[in-house]
């Protein structure tokens, strides 16, 4: 069930129906919007009569929500959701395309920092490479853990770029907290529930990939179980999914763009890396994607990737990765779209709190 209030409710007002809500033993989700405020209402203890509501002030109307996901649903919030990050003028969802690139793999310092200077000059916003790897066999590289978000760590406060990096489980979930400024959710855990659950109970954005073979639907549900929690600030991600096609490592799924757009109000990224497995294909699948209107890309560049401990086969040079950000810049102007501005600009601004703990951040 879904409450609409009225344009001109108060804050009160709004807080009287929460509790209201709350009373009966369900969760209230409040989500202000430009024209009004709505209010979400989940919890699986049966429903409740929508009249006891109908009839509170300021309250516009009350509208049974029949699809299975609510909090993701534009039927709650029409506006488009901007994810933005303290501090910097990077926002996720808005009018300005971001580009996150860096490693599969944290594997050195070295290799962080050379790959890290090379994305941020060409002007990527965020740095990626994980430290817990989801790897299909147990013998390959598993990541560096702690060692590897502190490296992480080193490339945001030396080049300014904000960081987002993989949780696996509950346990490196309250690490990659602590150092990183997103974190992301693999494809091959997008329904495991109790990591989306925990990833729900952060302060931090959630990137949310889709499972290699979820649907449109089960990927909003997974989104779902990570706003039922309170943080609504979660960006979905195609990645690729299995077909029978063998030609790439994944089929990119690009229509899933405008599938999400018409029923989320969430912003959705395209990974052209995973969702291609070759490195050949990584540019024109990045310019469709910006193309179909994706809010943004995540790709693999690494400077030697003959010699990449992960996903070298599908990592770009960091050469390509600029001729990517300049031909992003076109598409994202003939769609009325800008790209955000480098982070060398937020540089200052991320600096200055390069002396806080990351906890802090
Ligand atoms: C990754 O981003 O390196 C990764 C493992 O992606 P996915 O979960 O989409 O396979
Ligand atoms: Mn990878």
């Amino acid at each position: 069930m879904l409450v609409v209030m009225q344009s001109h409710a108060t804050e009160e007002q709004v807080r009287a129906v929460c509790s209201k809500i709350e009373s009966f033993g369900f969760r209230a989700h409040p989500i202000p919007g430009a024209q009004r405020t709505a209010i979400g209402i989940t919890g699986n203890e049966g429903a409740f009569e929508a009249g006891t509501l109908e009839e509170m002030p300021g309250v516009g109307e009350v509208i049974r929500v029949s699809k299975p996901y609510k909090l993701v649903s534009r039927d709650l919030k029409p506006d488009n959701t901007v994810i933005r990050f303290p501090r910097t003028h990077v926002a996720i969802g808005g009018s300005e395309i971001v580009v996150m690139a860096g490693p599969c793999s944290i594997e050195s310092r070295d290799q962080a920092l050379t790959i890290g200077e090379q994305v941020s000059r060409a002007g990527a916003h965020f740095f990626r490479g994980g430290a817990y790897k989801p790897r299909t066999s147990p013998y390959s590289f598993q990541g560096l853990g702690e060692e590897g978000l502190k490296i992480l760590s080193e490339v945001r406060d030396r080049f300014g770029l904000l960081i987002v990096t993989e949780a696996v489980d509950n346990e490196s979930l309250e690490l990659v907290e602590e150092y990183a400024d997103m974190i992301q959710i693999g494809a091959r855990n997008m329904q495991n529930f109790s990591l989306l659950k925990r990833a729900g109970r952060s302060r931090k954005p959630v990137l949310l990939k889709r499972g290699m073979s979820a649907t449109l639907e089960e990927l909003l549900m997974a989104a779902e179980y990570v706003m039922s929690e309170g943080n609504y600030n979660v960006a979905l991600c195609e990645r690729g999914v299995r077909t029978f096609a063998d030609h790439t490592r994944n089929t990119l799924d690009l229509s899933l763009v405008p599938a999400v757009q018409r029923l989320s109000h969430l912003p959705i990224l395209v990974d052209p890396s995973h969702g291609t497995g070759k490195r050949n294909k990584v540019l024109p699948m990045g310019r469709a994607a910006i193309a179909a209107g994706a809010d943004g890309l995540i790709v693999e560049v690494h400077h030697d990737p003959d010699r990449a401990l992960s996903d070298g086969p599908q990592s770009i040079l960091p050469d390509q990765f600029a001729t990517l950000m300049h031909e992003t810049r076109q598409i994202a102007a003939v769609l009325h779209r800008g790209v955000a501005a480098p982070v060398s600009a937020a540089r200052v601004l991320v600096s200055q709190e390069a002396s806080r703990p990351a906890v802090a951040r």
